[in-house]
């Protein structure tokens, strides 16, 4: 499997309450008070939410996000995962040298192209 980046866009209203004698003037003092959004430390790293300066200014973000790009980050052909519940899976080695994955979770078992199988056909069958 390959590791990805996923990355989406989202709207965010912001709002900053200023005081001014017009529209045009309140937009222009927002304008200049705030001109940027800040990145804010939180929710494992320095550069996930967004912050603001003062109680006077807020952003909100209440919108679906559109994710319109995606980047490779890792290909690892080792990691395989169930398609099910999206554990890792673990590799089994059968009496046979053939390879299968199960899930710890679920307990499927796969093969290398994540058809279903059955761990049985891959050990000796002891008769008794
Ligand atoms: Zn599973």
């Amino acid at each position: 499997m390959k590791l990805y980046r996923v990355l989406g866009n989202t709207v965010v209203s912001v709002f900053k309450e200023v005081w001014a004698n017009s529209k045009d003037e309140a937009i222009e003092r927002a304008c200049e008070e705030l001109h940027c959004l800040t990145e804010y430390c939180g929710n494992g790293g320095c550069d996930k939410l967004v912050g603001v300066d003062g109680s006077d200014e807020s952003v909100a973000a209440d919108d679906k996000i559109e994710w319109d790009d995606v980047e490779e980050l890792e290909d690892d052909p080792d990691h395989r995962e169930c398609p099910n519940c999206h554990e890792e899976l673990d590799e089994v080695t059968g009496d046979n040298g053939e390879t299968y994955w199960e899930c710890p979770e679920c307990g499927t078992c796969y093969d290398e192209d994540y058809e279903v199988v059955d761990p049985e056909d891959y050990f000796d069958e002891d008769e008794e």
